[in-house]
């Protein structure tokens, strides 16, 4: 999609640091990281967010879960945090479809 940052890092137009590529998922390297891991995970074709998860799109959500998990482990993570911010409200500020995956320092809940 035009003006979408991550399309824009899907096409290499915008570089990232990729940690997995697929043909239908990439995970990179969030520029601002909030813990020591910090990967976004997100599917190469443009879904605006989570609340546009439907039976008929949700089994790319179930890889970026599962991708999330491989990764975890060969970064030794014995925990981590899984995000999917949906909507302004809950904080996304970027308006294609991304699982953050954080790790390497212990976290409290609630969120703020
Ligand atoms: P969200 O607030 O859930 O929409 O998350 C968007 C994330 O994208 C934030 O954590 C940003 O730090 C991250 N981000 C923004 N621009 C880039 C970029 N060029 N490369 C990597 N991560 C980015
Ligand atoms: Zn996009």
């Amino acid at each position: 999609m035009e003006n979408c940052l991550f399309c824009k890092i899907v096409s290499k137009d915008i570089p990232s640091e990729i940690v997995f590529e697929n043909d239908e998922l990439l995970a990179f390297k969030d520029i601002s990281p909030a813990a020591p891991v910090h990967i976004l995970i997100i599917p190469k074709v443009h879904i605006n967010s989570p609340i546009e998860i439907n039976s008929s799109n949700s089994a790319v959500a179930g890889r970026i879960i599962a991708l999330a998990a491989d990764i975890a482990k060969e970064k030794g993570l014995e925990g981590y945090r899984l995000v999917f911010n949906c909507n302004e409200i809950a904080g996304q500020t970027v308006f294609h479809l991304h699982a953050h995956l954080l790790g390497g320092r212990s976290m409290s809940w609630p969120p703020g």
